[in-house]
């Protein structure tokens, strides 16, 4: 089908949630390449919004689907045990130093499930409870729950009352987390980085900070590394570049290259909170999503860190560079490894910028206030940045 055929039974069938989408159809895809209808290909610096860690076709990851499919189960159910989900967790908890693992089907139901311990927690120590703390613009999801925990207006209005009770405090706001984080919480969840609003790092300080008060009040810290987890930023977590562990952390976009899964990982008596039937999901660690999670588990390896990490540096430095050169037009740099912001001034509007770019053959992101956000696939190459770069500095000039 055409996109315009497409677009209009959408328009038709499909509930209104996302609008007009942007005019291109994808039907194919190699490395970090992807092809539309009409064989034009485009670089993608997006990677179906920090998913396809791999990029698109590789081999071993198709593989390893194939295998999973050739025994015939896609989906046993949790009244059993499947090696892929086992193997999975061991190796999540292996490498993150976590000690388990829950899986479920996405980032929001990662942070449910994260949010939920925490209440079980607080629950088993006799506290009466259900409050919590969370970052203004963060984004945790959009079940009610996340949703709640997500400290932005515009997405509270048609839903309230919010679940619980959430307490925003500002990103980097040392006294507000003094007053914020006590032993009266169940947790508190934040984004080291906050990918939707704009790419927006925490400081060391204030993270240090936090994670200090929560380990005094006996509250978790839940780190949030639905969108930076998974060697996004150089490392496996981002949490890793402040020197700090979260109490209970939670994966998905990464983590499955495109296979839908979520993982709520916990260290201590956290990770042994939930009980017998506190909590379950039907599809949730299912063996094929599994196969993926632990395909792209063991690939995330200290030689595709350092590509990350590497690539990230130098894609940053060019943007910096880009700057300097059109300072007028983006009036900041942020982020870390291969999840980077540029913001833009009033004179160039981001959603323009990503449209145009979609016609020369990128495909990129936009995030926050008038923020491009970039998020390529892992095996992005230095090549493929510089002609973004080179597209962009046309564009501004
Ligand atoms: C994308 C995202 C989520 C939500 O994930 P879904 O899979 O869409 O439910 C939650 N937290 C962060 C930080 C995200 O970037």
């Amino acid at each position: 089908m055409t996109y315009d055929e497409l677009k209009k039974l959408d328009s038709e069938y499909y509930m209104k949630t996302f609008g007009t989408r942007l005019p291109v159809v994808f039907t194919g895809g190699s490395g970090a390449v992807l092809t539309d209808e009409g064989g034009k290909e485009y670089i993608d610096f997006l990677a179906g919004i920090a998913v396809n860690c791999l990029g698109y076709s590789d081999a071993g990851f198709e593989a390893a689907l194939k295998n999973q499919m050739n025994t015939g189960v896609i989906h046993t159910c949790n009244y059993f045990y499947n090696e892929p989900q086992t193997r999975l967790a061991q190796l999540l908890c292996e490498k993150t130093g976590c000690d388990r693992v829950f899986f479920g089907n996405s980032g929001a139901e990662a942070n449910e499930c994260a949010l939920k311990l925490a209440k079980k927690y607080a629950y088993g120590k006799g506290k009466n409870s259900s409050r919590f703390v969370a970052l203004r613009k963060s984004f945790h999801g959009r079940t009610l729950l996340t949703l709640s925990a997500t400290g932005q207006e515009k997405f509270h209005e048609p839903f309230r009352p919010t679940a619980y009770d959430f307490t925003y405090i500002d990103a980097n706001d040392m006294n507000a987390a003094k007053s914020a984080v006590t032993a009266d919480k169940c947790g508190v969840i934040l984004e080291v980085i906050q990918g939707e609003s704009g790419v927006l790092p925490l400081r060391e300080e204030f993270v240090s900070l936090i994670r200090a008060l929560c380990t005094e009040a006996d509250v978790p810290l839940i780190i949030d590394e639905v969108q930076t987890g998974m060697g996004r930023t150089g490392r496996l977590l981002a949490q890793e570049h402040y020197g700090i562990r979260a109490d209970i952390i939670t994966l998905a976009k990464a983590l499955g290259n495109g296979l839908p899964i979520g993982a709520c990982l916990a260290s201590g008596s956290f990770a042994d909170a939930f009980g017998p039937g506190d909590h379950g999901s039907t599809f949730g660690g299912n063996p094929l999503a599994c196969a993926a999670g632990l395909y792209v588990t063991e690939k995330i390896d200290g030689q595709m860190l350092s590509h990350v990490g590497n690539m990230g540096a130098y894609f940053q430095s060019q943007l910096e560079l880009l700057m300097e050169k059109h300072p007028e037009i983006i009036v900041d740099v942020r982020g870390k490894g291969l999840l980077l912001g540029a913001e833009l001034s009033e004179k160039a509007d981001a959603h323009a910028v990503q449209r145009t770019l979609l016609k020369d053959g990128f495909v990129i992101g936009t995030a926050g206030v008038n923020t491009l956000r970039f998020a390529p696939p892992y095996i992005i190459t230095q090549k493929q940045i510089d002609l973004l770069i080179e597209t962009l500095d046309r564009l501004f000039q």
